[in-house]
């Protein structure tokens, strides 16, 4: 069992006391942080104390209490800093800065190229968009306080290595030596499922919810999962790739080269895919992409295409099949579908998935659980990738002074995260 130092819990109720703020009203008391977040109120007054000093938090008055001493507010110092957040998807360089309050000031984008992207090209774009983010926003380099970047595959959240990516051919790329390199900025790298996964608990269905489940569905396809509140991680940073679960032994083959994974199905291209199996002849189910077939998709089942209305509603059965077993595994509050497909497919995939819900997952997961689009204003990804940036900064062992002098050491945190039990060999059978 891994044992949570000091440290880590002071981070997880800092987590939790921010979280509020991005969740709730302007500006809120030290009080009803106690209240919301069910730490003392010494813990709640510590962790405020701290960001008060750092600047992320100021004061903002007080508020009326009917008789007693008038409480002191406090709120978000937006003008504190701007962060940026990245997100590298399979077509474009997607960034945004924004201030301490996590609202977007400026987008940009850049297009990537087309077919198998290398490290260098994403590198040099995403750095191209950090350049004209601070030149159209005017906000000095010094007054960055981090850049978030979140890359679709398996992320190492120490080393900033991205293991594997389902779109492009990459293993073991050093993509935080390549950008640190490239920005000189404070970073922080994660996944997409990651991502949205904090802006949906910050900004979304989390403000109701402390356990949910967001599925990503998108040329890639998984689950991010919070539990209490909490992003959960998994041992080695890998947890949510519930794209690459199985769903249907020796099945399509996917990107990941297994077969039979619920992203074989559900991604835009296993959606596309299926049309093509449906429909040989269709020329609309070749599009020039993946995405502007599932965007045709949607059109033909607008015109009240028969073949369409069955792939879609193929779709929404493998998916609901997967999502149940999600539930019945997890027992979340709320499920949260976003991206590309339910965007495009909507009501008609959301309904047929549902039923496929009710069928597959078990009374009592599924009663508790609720469906529901995602309601993360703009681009989930980025505003994640912000957040991760901020906790990054707050991380920062020159932020909090005598605090961070309580720190294990690197080497110890790194040797927690990929201690010998992950060693060449990997899964055992033992005893
Ligand atoms: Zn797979």
């Amino acid at each position: 069992m891994i044992k949570r130092t000091s440290q880590d819990i002071r981070r997880l109720n800092r987590f939790e006391v921010l979280r509020r703020f991005y969740a709730g009203s302007d500006a809120v008391s030290r009080q009803d942080l106690a209240a919301a977040t069910g730490l003392s109120f010494a813990t709640v007054a510590n962790l405020t104390s701290e960001l008060l000093e750092a600047e992320v938090l100021v004061e903002a008055g007080h508020e009326d209490s009917s008789g007693g001493r008038p409480r002191a507010l406090l709120a978000v110092n937006a003008d504190r800093g701007a962060l940026i957040g990245v997100d590298i998807a399979e077509t474009a360089v997607h960034a945004e800065l924004f201030d301490l309050a996590l609202e977007v000031r400026h987008s940009v984008e850049r297009p990537l190229p087309p077919g198998d992207v290398r490290p260098a090209d994403v590198v040099e774009r995403l750095a191209d968009c950090v350049e004209e983010l601070l030149r159209v926003s005017g906000v000095p380099r010094a007054r960055v306080l981090g850049v978030g970047v979140s890359v679709p595959g398996v992320v190492e959240h120490e080393g900033g290595v991205s293991s594997f990516s389902p779109y492009w051919s990459w293993h073991e790329v050093p993509l935080r030596a390549l950008l640190d390199e490239r920005l000189r900025l404070p970073l922080r790298l994660d996944n997409p499922l990651r991502a949205s996964t904090v802006a949906e608990l910050w900004f979304g269905a989390g403000r109701e919810a402390d356990d949910l489940v967001v599925l990503t569905l998108r040329a890639g396809v998984g689950a991010g999962i919070a539990i209490g509140g909490q992003l959960y991680r998994g041992f080695t940073n890998s947890a949510g790739e519930w794209g690459h679960t199985c769903l249907a032994i020796d099945g399509r083959l996917c990107t990941c080269g297994n077969r039979g994974c619920v992203e074989a199905y559900v991604s835009t291209r296993g959606i596309a895919q299926t049309w093509r199996e449906l429909a040989p002849d269709d020329t609309r189910a070749s599009g020039p992409d993946d995405a502007a077939t599932v965007a045709a998709l949607a059109r033909a089942a607008d015109e009240r295409d028969p073949t369409a209305i069955e792939v879609i509603n193929r779709t929404g059965r493998h998916l609901g099949a997967a999502m149940a077993n999600l539930v019945n595994l997890l027992n979340p509050r709320v499920v949260v579908l976003g991206n590309q497909v339910v965007d495009l497919l909507g009501e008609r995939l959301l309904s047929a998935t549902y039923e496929a819900v009710t069928r597959h997952a078990l009374p009592l997961p599924r009663r508790a659980a609720s469906l529901r689009r995602s309601a993360v204003p703009h681009n989930a990804v980025t505003r994640g990738a912000a957040a991760f940036a901020l906790e990054g900064f707050l991380d920062d062992r020159d932020v909090f002074g005598p605090v961070s002098r309580m720190r294990q050491p690197r080497e110890r945190r790194d040797a927690k995260r990929t201690g010998p039990a992950v060693a060449e060999g990997g899964l055992r059978l033992e005893g």
